[in-house]
């Protein structure tokens, strides 16, 4: 049994605050509450692959965490196959043990999850494992699973935040079929390499799972219905990114609609190895073909991803009479402060309006609780401005704020500095010379409105900058700020003084005539 609070049968029929859902916007906005001294309860019905109760939610249990230990893992194989030598390492063929590999991952996931059950019980929160459907006037019916030990009866409170995040999204003609056509989730747990994978969707999930699969030897074709790879991210760091993905070996087909995967699929998934079986058929239309191709194609695979996006997991958690409502794609309303319709009702993270991260509904979660505390929807701070995006590819893309395409959209007038991670002595001790940084800040006052990265560690690096912008500051002020040598950080610091055409490890622009 998982350690911490879990109560099969709830300590009290009323409490200040019930949270539904106990994933990243749930279980922070559970700690912050106690913290503030409310009594407070998590109703979550997540089970762990060993069914026993795991807090975390998608993030932690199948999201997030365990994405990014395989994507670890297999970086690491991919350094010791193609980079170890270079650093007069040798070593013979190495091989990945893909069960040990899901053990780590599982170990990390593990540690996580116990970890909030601990912190629960440390800021007394209670934890209800049972699914939760909201009644009207802040009561939550508690339902078991298939789960014995789950809580059942029905708990009121003075406010609800509801939480419940996201599920994917299936096709409408490819239903899921068990190691054929699968979800994120379970392409999480592959116990084989497929020699050929293929993958619908080209968003954050699609190149992030590809590029773990494409690294242990996988052949990986992902088709993308979009003509633009990465469509929200600035152009120039997109293109760049193409151009990493294609030297690595991702198949990405653009303008590829995926209408069907062949109708063999349900026979052959019986069978359980496509391999063997000869294959799944993703049938596609290509928009665009240089050329000239039939606009109808197929490319044949032995698995498949679907990685279309995600969707609001709404489905039983509102009684018809509870007064919140959802809008036509099937998100939570609410209004600037997370407040639903219904009276105290609150709803924060994946199935609300926003960005689908786990940082931002962590955020929210935490407003909201000082929201309650204070008596006030005006205070807790939320700032959508300065939200910073990543995508865990190699290298790894980064970014906050505006895009060109936006401010020129806009009519903003900017000045622009770029500086590439090659002429930063820690990128190449590293072996990792690759990307650049990119500053835009506003003409007039040089206030920073983006900064968008490819290159190693972005993910780290772009913290500086989200800070920077939260505190409004110019380009100038990055510029002027010392920052450590030899570290990846210097190309943050001459990205800024590039905005001002004085970036020192980079040679002038020729000076017109
Ligand atoms: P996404 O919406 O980012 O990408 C899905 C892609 O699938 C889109 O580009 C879409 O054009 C394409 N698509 C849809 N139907 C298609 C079809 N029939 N044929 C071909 N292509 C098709 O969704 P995702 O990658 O599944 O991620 C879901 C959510 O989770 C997103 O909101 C994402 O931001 C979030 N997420 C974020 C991270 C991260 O921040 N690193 C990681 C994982 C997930």
């Amino acid at each position: 049994m998982t350690p911490g609070t879990m109560s099969s049968s709830p300590k009290s029929a009323a409490y200040d605050v019930i949270i539904i859902g106990g994933g990243p916007g749930g279980y922070v906005a559970a700690i912050r509450c106690a913290q503030l001294g409310l009594r407070t309860a998590c109703v979550d019905a997540q089970v762990n692959p060993r069914g026993e109760p795991a807090l975390g939610g998608a993030c932690l249990n199948v999201g997030c965490i365990p994405s990014k230990a395989l994507l670890d893992s297999s970086e690491q194989f991919a350094r010791i196959q193609h980079q170890a030598a270079d650093h007069g390492i040798r070593v013979g063929d190495p091989v990945m043990d893909i069960a040990a590999m899901h053990a780590r991952k599982d170990t990390i996931v593990a540690t996580l999850t116990n970890g909030i059950s601990q912190l629960f019980k440390a800021n007394q929160v209670e934890w209800l494992h049972a699914r939760g459907q909201l009644l009207p006037d802040c009561a939550v019916a508690l339902s078991a699973p298939a789960d014995h030990s789950a809580a059942r009866g029905t708990i009121r409170a003075t406010h609800i935040i509801l939480a419940p995040g996201a599920a994917p999204i299936a096709l409408p003609n490819i239903p899921f079929a068990p190691e054929a056509v699968v979800d994120s989730t379970a392409a999480l747990s592959f116990t084989s390499v497929p020699p050929r994978l293929g993958i619908i969707g080209a968003g954050a999930i699609g190149l992030e799972l590809g590029s773990v699969w494409n690294r242990l030897g996988a052949e990986v074709v992902i088709l993308e219905a979009l003509d633009e790879l990465l469509e929200p991210v600035d152009r120039q760091i997109a293109r760049q990114a193409a151009r990493q993905f294609k030297q690595q070996g991702l198949d990405i087909r653009l303008g590829a609609r995926v209408q069907q995967v062949q109708a063999q699929v349900q026979a052959q998934a019986k069978s359980k190895s496509n391999a063997d079986g000869g294959g799944l058929q993703i049938h596609y239309q290509q928009k665009q073909s240089p050329q000239k191709q039939q606009p109808n194609q197929s490319v044949t695979v032995d698995r498949v991803i679907v990685a279309v996006g995600r969707r609001p997991a709404t489905a039983g958690l509102l009684s018809p009479k509870c007064g919140v409502s959802l809008d036509a794609a099937g998100f939570i309303e609410v209004d600037a402060q997370c407040r639903t319709r219904a009276q105290n009702v609150w709803a924060v993270g994946d199935a609300v309006r926003g960005p689908m991260l786990a940082h931002k509904s962590s955020e929210e979660g935490a407003a909201v609780a000082e929201r309650i505390k204070a008596g006030r929807a005006q205070v807790g701070h939320v700032d959508f401005n300065t939200v910073p995006w990543v995508i865990y590819t190699a290298p790894e893309i980064a970014w906050v704020g505006q895009t060109e395409s936006q401010l020129n959209a806009r009519g903003v007038a900017f000045r622009s500095g770029a500086f590439p991670f090659s002429a930063t002595g820690r990128a190449l001790a590293m072996g990792e010379p690759v990307g650049m940084v990119k500053m835009l800040a506003d003409r007039q006052t040089d206030r920073l409105l983006g900064v968008h990265m490819i290159g190693p560690h972005a993910a780290e690096l772009i913290a500086e900058c989200v800070l920077a912008m939260e505190y409004q500051a110019s380009a100038e002020d990055l510029a002027r700020t010392m920052h450590a040598h030899p570290t990846l950080s210097e190309a943050v610091r001459e990205a800024a003084l590039a905005v001002d055409q004085r970036a020192i490890h980079q040679a002038p622009k020729p000076k017109a005539r």
